[in-house]
């Protein structure tokens, strides 16, 4: 049996209190769907955690002008219910619905699927299965299993709603000891499985901004894991096509999950400006095929993961081409 640790909780009422608590070093716990399991599993041992759960600021989702604002404090059940983001931001929903299973996303919030630690199948084991290892990087060990010559920890970064996000061109606002900032999700991730995020010691997030479509857009999120029903994404992609009043494309965005610490953007060809949907599906199903070469640092064989992300985004865009885009006509 996995044991929880020994550990102080403080519940503060307000957001001033939960970052002075944050600054002197407790640990931030939302929902604990994802940090409950990794102190069961002795991946770290915080002697004290500052539950989120309290502040009720944090949990609104609200239209602001042309500004989708979510609280990260709101549960991905809310937010994959939540009619205007079904409405405006489908893919948004989509990835929030395609988290694990219904009991967690309940209890789930935006900022924990924002921070969840990143994964790997060498460091989401019991204690005793890593010692036997000698553990890595990540855990009680010096070398990397995955890229044994390696100097960084490549871990996964498992979030089903970054990628979508990041093709959304959402910001993250951060309230902190010095203040508050806001900074583009594009740029927040970095490559270091071991600290994986640019937030910074007492920094907690408050709120999602994504900008509302200005025309037709058709977006959709990719995710393949084994077991529909409750499962971490194995591979993923978000897809974004901004599109005329004809339907053509004059912008289109696509964001790989999983592959290492942070999401890769894809660069998709010139050429599918001014095309349709259904004429770029395999185009840009080959750009993320020839930029998207899985790790093997999640379960599963990386050659088929990679012709997964082929054929999943052929699919996708296919069924888009044929579906109403939001904002359209
Ligand atoms: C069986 C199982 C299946 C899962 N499947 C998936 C899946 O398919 N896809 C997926 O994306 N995730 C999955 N998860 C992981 C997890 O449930 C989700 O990522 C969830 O959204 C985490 O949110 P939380 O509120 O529970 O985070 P918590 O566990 O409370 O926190 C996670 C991390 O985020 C930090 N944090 C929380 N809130 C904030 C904040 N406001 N500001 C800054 N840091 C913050 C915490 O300090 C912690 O480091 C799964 C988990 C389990 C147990
Ligand atoms: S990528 Fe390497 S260092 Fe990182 S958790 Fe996996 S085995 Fe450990």
């Amino acid at each position: 049996m996995l044991r929880m640790p020994r550990f102080a909780l403080e519940s503060p009422e307000t957001l001033d209190d939960a970052v002075a608590l944050a600054a002197r070093g407790a640990r931030l716990v939302a929902g604990g769907t994802d940090l409950l399991p990794n102190l069961k599993h002795h991946l770290e041992r915080p002697e004290r955690l500052v539950s989120l759960h309290r502040l009720a600021a944090l949990r609104a989702i609200a239209l602001d002008g042309d500004t989708l604002r979510v609280g990260c404090g709101a549960t991905l059940t809310e937010i994959a219910a939540d009619p205007r983001v079904r409405a405006d931001f489908p893919s948004l929903a989509e990835a929030a619905g395609a988290v694990a299973g219904p009991q967690i996303r309940n209890r789930a919030t935006l900022g924990g699927n924002l921070h969840l630690d990143t994964r790997c199948r060498y460091v989401n084991q019991t204690e005793l299965w890593r010692s036997a290892i000698g553990g890595c990087l990540k855990s009680e060990g010096t070398v990397c299993h995955v890229v044994p010559k390696g100097q960084n920890c490549v871990a996964a970064l498992s979030s089903d709603t970054v990628p979508v996000l990041i093709a959304l061109d959402a910001t993250l606002v951060l309230a902190g000891p010095s203040g508050r900032r806001e900074v583009e999700l594009a740029k927040y991730f970095t490559a270091d499985g071991l600290a994986h995020t640019l937030r910074q010691p007492g920094e907690i997030a408050t709120e999602v901004r994504v900008p509302r479509p200005r025309g037709p857009r058709a977006c959709a999120y990719v995710k393949w894991r084994p077991r529909a029903s409750i499962d971490f994404p194995l591979v993923s992609v978000a897809l974004r096509f901004d599109l005329d009043d004809e339907r053509r494309v004059t912008l289109a965005r696509v964001v790989a999950g999983v592959l290492g610490s942070k999401p890769r953007e894809v660069e998709v060809p010139a050429t599918v400006a001014g095309k349709r949907l259904g004429e770029v599906a395999a185009l840009v199903a080959d750009a993320a095929y020839a930029k998207c070469k899985p790790l093997a640092n999640v379960p599963y064989d990386p050659a088929y993961r990679r012709h997964l992300v082929r054929v999943l985004t052929r699919r996708a865009i296919e069924r888009l081409a044929t579906e109403p885009a939001p904002g359209g006509p």
